[in-house]
Protein backbone atom coordinates (compact mmCIF):
# COMPACT_ATOMS: atom_id res chain seq x y z
CA UNK A 1 0.00 0.00 0.00
CA UNK A 2 1.28 3.33 -1.17
CA UNK A 3 1.27 6.30 1.57
CA UNK A 4 -1.35 8.11 -0.51
CA UNK A 5 -3.31 5.17 -0.61
CA UNK A 6 -2.98 5.07 3.06
CA UNK A 7 -3.75 8.54 3.75
CA UNK A 8 -6.63 8.66 1.51
CA UNK A 9 -8.13 5.46 3.84
CA UNK A 10 -7.55 7.63 7.00
CA UNK A 11 -9.42 10.28 5.27
CA UNK A 12 -12.33 8.01 4.44
CA UNK A 13 -12.18 6.58 7.76
CA UNK A 14 -11.89 9.79 9.94
CA UNK A 15 -15.01 11.64 8.37
CA UNK A 16 -16.77 10.54 11.17
CA UNK A 17 -14.99 11.00 14.45
CA UNK A 18 -14.57 7.73 16.48
CA UNK A 19 -14.91 9.91 19.19
CA UNK A 20 -18.21 11.58 18.31
CA UNK A 21 -19.54 7.99 17.73
CA UNK A 22 -18.59 6.86 21.04
CA UNK A 23 -20.23 9.45 22.52
CA UNK A 24 -23.23 9.35 20.83
CA UNK A 25 -23.83 6.09 21.45
CA UNK A 26 -23.15 6.40 25.17
CA UNK A 27 -26.05 8.43 25.18
CA UNK A 28 -28.15 6.06 23.35
CA UNK A 29 -27.01 3.42 25.57
CA UNK A 30 -28.03 5.32 28.50
CA UNK A 31 -31.55 5.88 26.63
CA UNK A 32 -31.90 2.06 26.57
CA UNK A 33 -30.88 1.73 30.15
CA UNK A 34 -33.83 3.87 30.79
CA UNK A 35 -35.79 1.66 29.06
CA UNK A 36 -34.74 -1.80 30.94
CA UNK A 37 -35.94 0.05 34.55
CA UNK A 38 -39.39 0.34 33.10
CA UNK A 39 -39.56 -3.20 32.27
CA UNK A 40 -39.31 -2.49 28.02
CA UNK A 41 -36.60 -4.02 26.18
CA UNK A 42 -33.46 -2.32 26.29
CA UNK A 43 -32.72 -0.44 23.26
CA UNK A 44 -31.87 2.97 22.64
CA UNK A 45 -31.86 5.78 20.21
CA UNK A 46 -30.45 9.01 19.30
CA UNK A 47 -30.35 10.98 16.28
CA UNK A 48 -27.31 13.40 15.36
CA UNK A 49 -27.87 16.62 13.05
CA UNK A 50 -24.43 19.13 12.94
CA UNK A 51 -23.12 17.22 15.48
CA UNK A 52 -25.98 18.03 18.17
CA UNK A 53 -28.68 15.47 19.17
CA UNK A 54 -32.27 16.26 18.18
CA UNK A 55 -34.01 13.59 18.87
CA UNK A 56 -33.99 10.65 21.41
CA UNK A 57 -36.05 7.15 22.23
CA UNK A 58 -36.06 4.21 23.82
CA UNK A 59 -38.39 1.61 23.40
CA UNK A 60 -41.61 2.23 25.08
CA UNK A 61 -44.28 -0.46 22.96
CA UNK A 62 -45.19 -2.16 26.40
CA UNK A 63 -46.18 1.11 28.76
CA UNK A 64 -47.82 2.73 24.78
CA UNK A 65 -49.46 -0.04 24.40
CA UNK A 66 -47.76 0.67 20.88
CA UNK A 67 -46.02 -1.78 18.56
CA UNK A 68 -44.59 0.96 16.41
CA UNK A 69 -43.36 2.55 19.64
CA UNK A 70 -39.48 1.46 19.04
CA UNK A 71 -36.28 3.86 19.83
CA UNK A 72 -35.80 4.90 16.79
CA UNK A 73 -39.65 5.69 15.80
CA UNK A 74 -39.69 8.11 19.04
CA UNK A 75 -36.55 9.69 17.81
CA UNK A 76 -37.03 10.31 14.56
CA UNK A 77 -40.15 11.84 15.63
CA UNK A 78 -38.68 14.17 17.87
CA UNK A 79 -35.84 14.98 15.18
CA UNK A 80 -38.77 15.73 12.70
CA UNK A 81 -40.57 17.93 15.14
CA UNK A 82 -36.94 19.53 15.77
CA UNK A 83 -36.38 20.33 12.27
CA UNK A 84 -39.61 21.10 11.28
CA UNK A 85 -39.54 18.83 8.11
CA UNK A 86 -40.22 15.12 7.63
CA UNK A 87 -37.20 14.62 6.28
CA UNK A 88 -33.60 14.35 8.03
CA UNK A 89 -31.35 15.12 5.28
CA UNK A 90 -27.84 14.72 6.72
CA UNK A 91 -28.81 13.22 9.78
CA UNK A 92 -27.16 10.23 11.79
CA UNK A 93 -29.12 7.93 13.89
CA UNK A 94 -27.18 6.01 16.52
CA UNK A 95 -29.45 2.45 17.91
CA UNK A 96 -27.95 0.21 19.99
CA UNK A 97 -29.28 -2.61 18.36
CA UNK A 98 -29.61 -3.25 14.67
CA UNK A 99 -32.70 -1.75 13.57
CA UNK A 100 -35.84 -4.16 13.08
CA UNK A 101 -37.81 -3.94 9.05
CA UNK A 102 -39.97 -1.64 10.01
CA UNK A 103 -37.58 0.73 12.07
CA UNK A 104 -34.91 0.50 8.72
CA UNK A 105 -38.03 1.41 6.74
CA UNK A 106 -38.90 4.50 8.62
CA UNK A 107 -34.96 5.79 7.97
CA UNK A 108 -35.07 5.32 4.70
CA UNK A 109 -38.66 7.03 4.21
CA UNK A 110 -36.88 9.70 6.43
CA UNK A 111 -33.49 9.63 4.46
CA UNK A 112 -31.55 9.34 7.19
CA UNK A 113 -27.90 9.87 6.33
CA UNK A 114 -25.76 7.17 8.47
CA UNK A 115 -26.74 4.95 10.78
CA UNK A 116 -24.90 3.54 13.32
CA UNK A 117 -25.81 0.11 15.60
CA UNK A 118 -24.31 -1.39 18.17
CA UNK A 119 -25.19 -4.79 18.21
CA UNK A 120 -26.57 -6.85 15.16
CA UNK A 121 -29.49 -8.64 15.71
CA UNK A 122 -28.75 -11.97 13.85
CA UNK A 123 -33.05 -13.05 14.01
CA UNK A 124 -34.71 -9.74 12.87
CA UNK A 125 -31.78 -6.95 11.92
CA UNK A 126 -33.14 -5.59 8.84
CA UNK A 127 -29.70 -3.71 8.06
CA UNK A 128 -27.65 -6.56 6.81
CA UNK A 129 -27.91 -9.23 9.37
CA UNK A 130 -31.03 -11.00 8.06
CA UNK A 131 -32.21 -8.01 5.41
CA UNK A 132 -30.42 -5.30 3.97
CA UNK A 133 -33.45 -2.63 3.66
CA UNK A 134 -31.26 0.31 4.10
CA UNK A 135 -28.60 -0.68 1.17
CA UNK A 136 -31.19 -2.14 -1.31
CA UNK A 137 -30.67 -0.12 -4.83
CA UNK A 138 -34.65 -1.29 -5.12
CA UNK A 139 -35.59 1.31 -2.79
CA UNK A 140 -34.87 5.25 -3.34
CA UNK A 141 -32.67 5.93 -0.69
CA UNK A 142 -29.63 4.21 0.30
CA UNK A 143 -27.95 4.74 3.88
CA UNK A 144 -24.32 3.83 5.08
CA UNK A 145 -23.57 2.05 7.83
CA UNK A 146 -21.32 1.74 10.61
CA UNK A 147 -21.55 -0.81 13.38
CA UNK A 148 -19.69 -2.20 16.23
CA UNK A 149 -19.25 0.45 18.37
CA UNK A 150 -20.24 -0.73 22.14
CA UNK A 151 -21.58 -3.35 20.72
CA UNK A 152 -20.78 -5.89 23.63
CA UNK A 153 -22.04 -3.24 26.13
CA UNK A 154 -25.14 -2.94 24.30
CA UNK A 155 -25.89 -7.08 23.97
CA UNK A 156 -24.97 -7.76 27.31
CA UNK A 157 -27.42 -4.90 28.52
CA UNK A 158 -30.16 -6.84 26.27
CA UNK A 159 -29.12 -10.09 27.51
CA UNK A 160 -29.17 -9.79 31.27
CA UNK A 161 -33.06 -8.07 30.75
CA UNK A 162 -33.86 -11.28 28.84
CA UNK A 163 -32.33 -13.13 31.59
CA UNK A 164 -33.85 -11.60 34.50
CA UNK A 165 -37.34 -11.61 32.48
CA UNK A 166 -36.77 -15.56 32.27
CA UNK A 167 -35.97 -16.55 35.61
CA UNK A 168 -38.68 -13.89 37.23
CA UNK A 169 -41.23 -15.90 34.88
CA UNK A 170 -39.88 -19.21 36.44
CA UNK A 171 -40.37 -17.90 39.85
CA UNK A 172 -43.97 -16.54 39.30
CA UNK A 173 -44.52 -19.49 38.08
CA UNK A 174 -43.16 -21.40 40.96
CA UNK A 175 -45.09 -19.52 43.36
CA UNK A 176 -48.38 -20.24 41.80
CA UNK A 177 -48.06 -24.19 42.61
ZN1 LIG B 1 -37.77 -1.29 15.24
Amino acid sequence: MTLLHELNEFNEHSEHSEHDDQYFMQRAFELAQQAEQLDEIPVGAVVVYQGIIIGEGFNQSILLNDPSAHAEMIAIRQAGKHLNNYRLLDCTLYVTLEPCSMCAGLLVHGRIKRLVYASPDLKTGAAGSVFNLVGTSQLNHMIVVDNGIMAQQCSELLSGFFKRRRSEKKLAKNSNK
